[in-house]
Order: structure tokens, then C-alpha cells, then sequence
């Protein structure tokens, strides 16, 4: 049975759209032609769209997700600068230690993995923060933080947003919530090959911006010109070579999404995230992400007692063509983790799992 493409439901791997994978195949083209810079400046037009922002800077950077969180940070914190950043899980924690690296004083505030971060406590953290960061969607518990309520209170904060697993799966409204920065992957419900950072900053966090990074490559100041805009209005600069052929992805699979309409796609995220969390539920199994903040494209699910979590991952893995991941940090051999992202946020998928696993279940009663 060839229905489900191996690696395609877990939360880390490629998930992509057919429009994506096709691109890739296709006759490379120079980072110098035009018609790769046509496509790179209908790429940002794109990820404008998605990200429903006009910031002009607004682009992907070349390299994968964390390079996005790492840009954000090495561009508006330097030594001593105050930086709150709210922590559930594991993507929360490594913001801390890429602030801290920056030379940041990082004022810490935990919520219990599994539980949504409190905003009250993140917006009191500390009288004045440069900067305060927050994971829309916790990958790693499969929460989703209320980062709208964080962005709205910030007050003169400069306000971040890892939009890794959020952007093209759940409402993300980057202007209209008043989020400063933000940055996100292509593997995850955009639905394209890992690579690339889609990456925004608004003008306010521009105009606050550190005037030499301790980076070279994530500049952004020197990324200008990579994406046809210069101090003096004139044309490109070269800054770095383009990784042409995922620039072309990311460009088809943003261009599916937009041709199926930005809402539609969010709404199918939340219906198929819904009927698997049912489902699952229904099975008699327990969710692990407290009810009412669930992520609809990344389901966590407790482990049954007596179960062992590898033997039914790798039985998913090697029988059904299914690949889950397993829990993160203290939680990896007690909870599952199951990515409904992209491509893969399709109902006949559901039924597959559902049946796999309860299958799977039963068989060793
Ligand atoms: C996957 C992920 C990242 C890291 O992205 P990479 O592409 O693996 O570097 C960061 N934050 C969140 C929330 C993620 O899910």
C-alpha cells in the first residue's frame, strides 16, 4: 500500500506538497537570472501574503528554521539588553540559549510542558524588556501559545514570534497582532522541503535593530540587496548565493497554498486535527496538551502504561508506512507526537492512523 509516502506524518521530516516536490526536478536555474529573481520577489510577495504582513522585509533566509530564530535575535540583542522569553517546551529553550549567546540578560518564564505559557507572568516578567519572545505552536508538546494576548500587551518591547509550526496551519496575523519579528521553516505546514527560513521584521524593530550583528551571514542589514531592495535604490548586490532550486520549491508550495486559499488551508488543519484527536480519544487514549490550546497539525498522545513506545513506532514505521515521532525531553518514551502538516492535513490520512494504531493496539492485548 503506497497511499501514505513514508516519512511524510512525522513532525520533523519533508512533508511536501506534489506542487513542491516537483519543483525541485526541475532545470536549475542560475541565482543571477532573471527569472529566479523574478521568482525570489514573488517568493517574498508570497510569504507576505501567508504571513499577512506588508513589512518589505519580508524574505527567506537561506538556511533551516532555527537560522530564522537565530537572525531575529543577533540582529535586535546585544550584551546586556534585557529578553523575556516564554518557555513550554523545547523550541522556548533553545530561544534562551541563542539570546543568551547574544550577550542577553534572559529573564526565564516557565509554563509546564504541556500547558499553554501564562501572558500575565510573561508581560510582568521584567519592567522593561528590549525584547520578548514566545513559540506560537510548541512542536515539541503540541501547545499552542496565545502570542496575539503576548504581542497586544508588550507595550515599547520589541515582540517575537517563532512561527515554525504555525505559519500556513493556524491563524497568524503578523500585523494585525502586532508581532515584530517572526520566522518560520518550510518543512512544516508550509509543506516543502527543509532549507529555508521564511523570515519578517516590521520597521519598529528595524529602527532598533543592533548596528553589527556578531554574524556575517544573518545580517540583515547586508540582506537588502540580496532581495532587490538598496539604501540608494539601485540594483541588487550580491550578498550570497541563492539556494536556487528551494527558493523554486517554496515558491510552488506557497503558491498551492494560496491557490487553495490561506483560509481554506487553516481550516482543513483544524478539521482533520480535530477528528484525529477524536479519534484518538475515542480509542480510549489520552492527549497530552491541555484541552482548549491544542495544535491541530501536531497532536500529542500519552503512551499507554505497559506499551513500549519505540517497538509501535517502528512497527508504524516498517508495516504501515507511517512515521510518528516520539515524545521530546523527559516525555520521549511517554508520549507520541503526530504531525497532521501540509499535504498531509487530509482526512484519509487520519483514517490511516487511526487504523494503524488502534490495530496496532489491539493486536497486543
Ligand atoms: C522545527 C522547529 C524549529 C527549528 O527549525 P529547523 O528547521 O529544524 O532548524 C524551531 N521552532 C519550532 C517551533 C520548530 O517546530
Amino acid at each position: 500500500m503506497s497511499v501514505v509516502a513514508r516519512t511524510l506524518l512525522g513532525p520533523g521530516p519533508t512533508n511536501p506538497y506534489p506542487e513542491a516536490t516537483a519543483a525541485l526536478a526541475q532545470p536549475l536555474l542560475g541565482h543571477l537570472d532573471p527569472a529566479f529573481l523574478t521568482m525570489l520577489d514573488e517568493t517574498c510577495d508570497r510569504l507576505r501574503a501567508v504571513y499577512r504582513t506588508d513589512n518589505s522585509r519580508t524574505l527567506p533566509l537561506s538556511a533551516t528554521g532555527s537560522a530564522g530564530m537565530e537572525a531575529a535575535f543577533v540582529n535586535t540583542v546585544g550584551p546586556g539588553d534585557v529578553v523575556v522569553v516564554g518557555v513550554n517546551g523545547l523550541f522556548g529553550l533553545r530561544m534562551c540559549d541563542v539570546a543568551s549567546r547574544c550577550g542577553a540578560e534572559v529573564v526565564r518564564v516557565d509554563a509546564s510542558w504541556g500547558q499553554p505559557l501564562d501572558v500575565e507572568a510573561v508581560l510582568t516578567a521584567h519592567p522593561s524588556p528590549k525584547l520578548i519572545a514566545a513559540v506560537h505552536a510548541e512542536t515539541s508538546t503540541g501547545i499552542r501559545n496565545d502570542v496575539a494576548a503576548i504581542a497586544a500587551g508588550k507595550g515599547d518591547a520589541l515582540f517575537l514570534a517563532d512561527c515554525v509550526t504555525s505559519l500556513a496551519g493556524i491563524e497568524l496575523a503578523v500585523d494585525e497582532w502586532g508581532i515584530d519579528l517572526a520566522y518560520s521553516g518550510t518543512q512544516k505546514c508550509i509543506g516543502v522541503a527543509p532549507g529555508l527560513a521564511p523570515f519578517t521584521i516590521s520597521e519598529r524593530a528595524w529602527a532598533r535593530r543592533i548596528e553589527r550583528p556578531q554574524s556575517w551571514y544573518l545580517d540583515l542589514g547586508m540582506l537588502g540587496g540580496y532581495v532587490g531592495e538598496t539604501a540608494g535604490g539601485g540594483g541588487r548586490t550580491y550578498h550570497h548565493t541563492a539556494p536556487t532550486a528551494m527558493v523554486a520549491s517554496l515558491h510552488a508550495g506557497l503558491g498551492r497554498i494560496l491557490e487553495e486559499g490561506l483560509e481554506a488551508v487553516i481550516a482543513r488543519h483544524a478539521a482533520v486535527g480535530k477528528s484525529l484527536q477524536d479519534g484518538l480519544q475515542s480509542m480510549g487514549l489520552e492527549l497530552f496538551a491541555a484541552l482548549g490550546h491544542r495544535l491541530p497539525e501536531l497532536t500529542t498522545v500519552r503512551v499507554p502504561d505497559g506499551v513500549d513506545s519505540v517497538a509501535v513506532r517502528a512497527k508504524l514505521l516498517h508495516h504501515y508506512n507511517i512515521e510518528i515521532g516520539a515524545g521530546a525531553g523527559e516525555f520521549a518514551a511517554t508520549v507520541w507526537r503526530i504531525g497532521l502538516m501540509g499535504h498531509n492535513a487530509r482526512p484519509d490520512i487520519v483514517t490511516v492512523i487511526l487504523g494503524a494504531l488502534g490495530e496496532i493496539l489491539d493486536n497486543r492485548a
